[in-house]
Parts: structure tokens; C-alpha cells; sequence
């Protein structure tokens, strides 16, 4: 274990431990995208360590939503001559919405990636 390529498997949502089994049961835009298995299928190694470990996520996906209203602002400065308040938060506010499933599995990938126990 642990030969894998860690940026891959984090991309495709696989097991932090051994890059085979799939953290989430369901795809991005299904209903029910939030949803984690209990433990990977391969290694066994624990998706959900504790009860609320998901809890700490949040502050992932604060942090990602901050992220993406800089570069926002920063792409609406190089692109628009004027800046408009109204514009820039209607698209901030769109690329939050599109996005919020991405933004929400990408937190707590980020959580199990760097909180998640190893297995002993
Ligand atoms: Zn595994």
C-alpha cells in the first residue's frame, strides 16, 4: 500500500490508503451525492472514522467558496472594464450553486485525506 498516486486517487475520489475502493456510494450528481461508505471495499481502511467526522468539512468548503469568489473577482477585473457588484455576485452566487456538489465531496475528500487514520 501506499505506492499509489495520491493526486489521482484524491481526483477520482478513491481510498486515501490504497487508491482502489471508492469513498462515496453514489456519483457527483446523484441525490444523494454527500453519502459515504462505511469503509473501503479494498483495504477496509475507514471512511468514517468517528461519528461527525464530516463535521470539520465545513470549514473545507468555506474555505473553497472564499477561493472561488477571489478568483471571481479577479477574473471579472482582467475581463470588465467596469466592475459591477450586481454582475459579479449573481455569478458568484450561480458558480456556488452549479458547483456545490463538486465543492461539497472535494471538502470531505480534503477531511478523509488529511484526517483520516491510517489503518494499524
Ligand atoms: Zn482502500
Amino acid at each position: 500500500m501506499g505506492n499509489h498516486n495520491k493526486i489521482a486517487s484524491f481526483i477520482s475520489g478513491k481510498c486515501p490508503n490504497c487508491g482502489q475502493g471508492n469513498v462515496f456510494k453514489y456519483g457527483p450528481y446523484n441525490r444523494k451525492f454527500v453519502e459515504v461508505n462505511h469503509q473501503c471495499d479494498h483495504c477496509q481502511f475507514k471512511f468514517e472514522p468517528e461519528p461527525g467526522f464530516y463535521f470539520g468539512a465545513m470549514y473545507f468548503t468555506y474555505a473553497i467558496n472564499v477561493g472561488l469568489m477571489i478568483i471571481t473577482l479577479i477574473i471579472f477585473n482582467l475581463v470588465f472594464e467596469k466592475f459591477s457588484p450586481f454582475n459579479y455576485l449573481v455569478t458568484v452566487v450561480t458558480m456556488v450553486f452549479l458547483f456545490l456538489n463538486v465543492i461539497v465531496r472535494t471538502s470531505r475528500l480534503l477531511m478523509l485525506y488529511l484526517f483520516g487514520q491510517p489503518r494499524s
